[in-house]
């Protein structure tokens, strides 16, 4: 089987969707055509993706002439029209987004949408969502420890001491979990919130305090243990006392960081301008959800904005900022993902709708979309 890899043409994506590590495997049994410059983003030179066995061709129509395609994001429409009637695609094909996906399908491609990986043990080692998360939680902290005029540690020093800086984390999956303990790496006092009750134990394993919104009705403790692995929408009632705490705890915050969302929906609107409004000046809020709509009133979408002397740091795609890890992720997922359908032996594809992991994944095929978001 070819196996192509197109460059990412989306503005601002720097990651690719092979390494070398995982060419390497692919070509032990396969044709691998690596589009030139794909990994240059990422500071993954052509000459390595060759050394792995690839065979780097110059432009994106050889790259997409293949039987299976590796993608970041979703190709652009003129790119659906590279794709071959019957190849497999894989990647962030983003599902929710019904217009892209029936253009998608039209090409005739077998897609896979790994956005809509089931959250079972089986797939960890596939689930991009996560390795991404992890990456972003990160960044979020490094950038808002860069924007604010404060310390995030406290020191005791011969002019005084400093204070540690208190950072605030709404929504703790695995972006707030990675927050939490980078902020606490940088010497942070750390105060977190979210909807199901699991999270309680592992905010509090990692040296933080969990803000108990409790609950008090049946239909909130039910909603609030999510489906999937993932949250819903909360009742409105248990959104306003949530509002309530996180109003008085952020104003007493330096550093607030959301990150909540709601699969296929729009993200949950957890701090109001008048939250922002009455927060400490020179505070910063990262919001991780702004591609969803943003949990914070007022954030703008790729920009760092300063309301009511508050910085507002809406910037997107922060693991496209740290590429060269998080395309290294990326590409393992991809592959551990890929082997499930490759013959150990002959390298041959098999497509198995029966695996619950290969079915849950499959957003469109033989012309048609499969599941829609
Ligand atoms: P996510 O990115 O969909 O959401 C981020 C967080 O926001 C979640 O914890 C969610 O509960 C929270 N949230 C939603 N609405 C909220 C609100 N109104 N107020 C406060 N918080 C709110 O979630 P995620 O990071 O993808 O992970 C969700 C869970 O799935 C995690 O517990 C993670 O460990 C688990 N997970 C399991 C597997 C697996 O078993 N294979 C793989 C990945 C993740």
């Amino acid at each position: 089987m070819r196996i192509g890899v197109p460059a990412e043409t989306r503005a601002g994506e720097t990651r690719v969707a092979v390494t070398p590590e995982t060419v390497k495997k692919l070509a032990a049994k396969n044709e691998v055509r690596v589009q030139a410059g794909a990994g240059a983003a990422s500071s993954i030179p052509d000459g390595d993706y060759e050394a792995a066995g690839a065979k780097i061709v110059a432009s994106a129509t050889e790259a997409y002439d293949a039987g299976i395609v590796l993608k970041v994001r979703s190709p652009s429409p003129d790119e659906s029209g590279l794709l071959k009637k019957d190849s497999i695609l894989i990647g962030l094909l983003e599902p929710f987004n019904a217009a892209q996906l029936e253009t998608l399908a039209a090409s005739g491609v077998t897609g896979f949408a790994m956005e809509w990986l089931p959250r079972i043990s089986r797939a960890q080692s596939m689930d991009v969502l996560s390795s991404q998360a992890n990456i972003a939680g990160y960044k979020a902290v490094v950038l808002a420890a860069a924007e604010i005029g404060r310390f995030f540690p406290m020191l005791m020093t011969a002019a005084g001491t400093v204070k540690a800086a208190r950072v605030l984390i709404l929504g703790v999956g695995v972006a707030g979990l990675q927050a939490i303990a980078t902020a606490k790496r940088l010497g942070a006092v750390i105060e977190a919130s979210d909807v199901r009750p699991p999270v309680k134990e592992q905010v509090e394993s990692l040296g933080a305090k969990f803000l108990d919104v409790p609950y008090l009705t049946d239909e909130e403790r039910e909603i609030a243990k999510g489906s999937g692995g993932y949250a819903r929408s909360m009742p409105a009632d248990w959104m306003r006392r949530q509002a309530e705490l996180v109003h008085q705890r952020a104003t007493q915050s330096d550093v607030v960081i959301t990150t909540a969302l709601i699969p296929g929906r729009p993200a949950p609107r957890l701090i109001k301008e008048e939250t922002v409004r009455a927060m400490k000046p020179g505070s910063v809020i990262v919001d991780l959800a702004v591609e969803q709509g943003g949990n914070v009133e007022g954030i703008e979408r790729g920009r760092i904005a300063v309301k009511h002397g508050v910085k507002l740091i809406g910037l997107e795609n922060l693991p496209a900022s740290v590429p060269f890890d998080a395309s290294a992720l990326y590409a393992r997922n991809l592959f551990n993902f890929l082997s499930l359908m490759l013959d150990p032996k002959t390298g041959e594809f098999k497509l198995d709708r029966t695996d619950e992991v290969i079915a849950g994944t499959l957003a469109c095929a033989d012309g048609a979309v499969t599941k829609r978001g």
